[in-house]
């Protein structure tokens, strides 16, 4: 899975060299570098090369922006985790909307926080071929008193 960085360690108004910027992204410096041949610019005419803090940020930005890729089969989406996963047990849920709509349903592997996909119910087996999708009633209440942990 490609990596995020969080644009928010930078500080907008603050200029940075690779070794800072790395230091608060988690990257390696060369990283920070290699970003420049993807468009991020930098002030070469100082040494070390500054990196300002606001490009910096609208070029992260940009890149969490065009990662953003549709789900792959089997996947659902993980709010927590921001990212489409397999359900645990490769299980899930349909929930049907009524209107031949509805979502699918499971558990995140990593997180355990429960991952959706909107989809149609004819669309199911394309969407998640190898899921064990159990078919539920209507939606009416996610609210199950008494729920078994
Ligand atoms: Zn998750």
């Amino acid at each position: 899975m490609a990596k995020r960085y969080n644009a928010r360690a930078i500080k907008k108004h603050r200029n940075y060299t690779a070794e800072e910027l790395a230091e608060l992204l988690d990257a390696h410096p060369q990283t920070i570098r290699s970003w420049v041949d993807k468009g991020l610019t930098c002030l070469n005419s100082s040494i070390p090369h500054l990196y300002i803090g606001a490009h910096v940020q609208a070029f992260l930005t940009a890149q969490s922006i065009r990662k953003k890729k549709p789900l792959e089969p089997d996947e659902l989406y993980c709010l927590c985790c921001k990212a489409g996963k397999s359900p645990a047990g490769l299980m899930a849920d349909f929930i049907p909307d009524g209107a031949g709509g509805g979502r699918l349903i499971g558990l995140c592997p990593e997180c355990e926080n429960i991952c959706n996909r909107f989809t149609r119910e004819e669309k199911i087996s394309l969407v998640a071929p190898n899921l064990a999708v159990q078919r539920q009633a209507k939606e009416t209440s996610l609210e199950e008193p008494g729920e078994a942990a």
